[in-house]
């Protein structure tokens, strides 16, 4: 087998699975992107089993510590045992992430199970390449009556992969409607954010719907409404759903009426919107998409979430939560906290923390791989008359 020599200090020797080119010693036998390659330290020891794409910044991404092909044994062995940690996880697993890159040993393979479909992303050349096998082990372990290809993220660019959205068995799902929770979401596979619902999320929305009882609710940043019909539904007072995305507010409005709820949709920009507002608010929920991809960028994300805090926090009022997340991987649950801690000492507010959320159980996370932790959300009460 072609592989990799690797330098000394290099990330593999503290439990990551990642090889960036700077960490190459040498490579032997032609490694040709895509293939499965072995990797070796400096001494010939081997370390394990690898894929490989040197026009990716990570050139190569371990995927086994023995000697191991991708094959269809191998990928029906570790769907499996994907699949039966989501069905032990307190969690819907016929509504989940099923499958999930690194943390289920399938680097750049994503596969969400939305009840009899299912939508797969790849990721990484090696898994793009082997889509045949990949579909082919799904149906054999699920028999769903389809599966999208949802390949339109911008980290394939990295991987030199061109965006593909396609139906590659039975017929397109579109627009699936779901009941989750209680409540009825539509969600549109091929072409809704994300995968077509925020799964990390899902069972969120009920943990901050049971602080909304006769409050005024603002979901800042709704998409389509999760949090504020989850709100709505638990009995606030009123809801707002703030998006900029006009499809996301459309499905607001459908959603809101499946749900037979009142929500007020805006299409706006949250941060004009956050600033102009004159109203005050109970509950205010903030989930921004990913300010930063890059740590170079990382400046700029912890002022814009400084901004929204603090702006939040003037419209808040009395004893009100504030329930705040932060989705990029740059942002530390730690930086995240004193953003807020720091926001609360420019608005002159003293703020307790009520709860802490983190990414759903079926996106677990690997403590030697940081970038699986992604997801980090506080929610926060004022504390009347400080
Ligand atoms: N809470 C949502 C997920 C939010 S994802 C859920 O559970 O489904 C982030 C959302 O922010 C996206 O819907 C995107 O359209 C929206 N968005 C991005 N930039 C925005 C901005 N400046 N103002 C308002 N919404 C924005």
């Amino acid at each position: 087998m072609p592989g990799l020599v690797i330098k000394p200090r290099s990330r593999i020797f503290h439990g990551h699975d990642w090889v960036y080119a700077s960490e190459i010693k040498k490579s032997f036998g032609n490694p040709q992107p895509g293939d499965v390659i072995s990797l070796k330290d400096f001494k010939d020891k081997p370390l394990g089993s690898a894929i490989y794409n040197p026009r990716s910044q990570i050139v190569a991404r371990r995927f086994s510590r023995r000697k191991q092909d991708l094959d269809r044994a191998f990928f029906l062995r570790r769907l499996q045992l994907a699949f039966t940690l989501r069905e032990r996880l307190p969690i819907d697993p016929t509504l989940c992430r099923l499958a999930w890159s690194e943390s289920d040993g399938l680097p750049g393979l994503i596969v969400d199970r939305y009840r009899n479909h299912l939508v797969v992303q790849t990721l990484t050349l090696a898994m793009d390449q082997r889509i045949d096998l990949i579909t082919g082990a799904l149906l054999e372990l699920l028999s769903p009556d389809s599966i999208v290809l949802r390949n339109d993220s911008p980290m394939r660019k990295a991987e030199g992969l061109e965006p593909a959205n396609f139906v590659a068995h039975g017929e397109s799902p579109d627009p699936l409607m779901l009941e989750t929770g209680g409540l009825h979401l539509e969600a549109t596979l091929l072409t809704g954010q994300k995968t077509g619902l925020y799964l990390d999320q899902l069972d969120t929305y009920d943990r901050v719907a049971s602080l909304a009882p006769g409050k005024r609710v603002l979901d800042c940043f709704s998409n389509q409404g999760g949090f504020g019909l989850a709100c709505a539904r638990a009995g606030a007072a009123s809801v707002t759903c703030v998006d900029i995305s006009a499809e996301a507010i459309a499905a607001v409005r459908r959603n809101a009426d499946l749900n037979d709820l009142q929500v007020e949709p805006v299409e706006a920009n949250a941060f004009d919107y956050l600033k102009n507002c004159e109203k005050q608010f109970d509950l205010i929920i903030l989930d921004p998409p990913s300010f930063t991809r890059s740590k170079k960028t990382l400046g700029d994300a912890m002022r814009g979430y400084k901004e929204i805090h603090l702006r939040a926090l003037k419209l808040l009022d009395h004893d009100g939560y504030l329930a705040t997340f932060s989705c990029s991987h740059h942002v530390s649950r730690e930086l995240f906290l004193n953003n807020v801690r720091d926001a609360a000492v420019d608005a002159r507010r003293t703020l307790r923390l009520v709860e802490s959320y983190s990414q759903r159980a079926d996106h677990p996370i690997l403590p030697t791989i940081p970038e699986t932790e992604y997801l980090k959300g506080f929610c926060f009460q004022l504390l009347p008359g400080r």
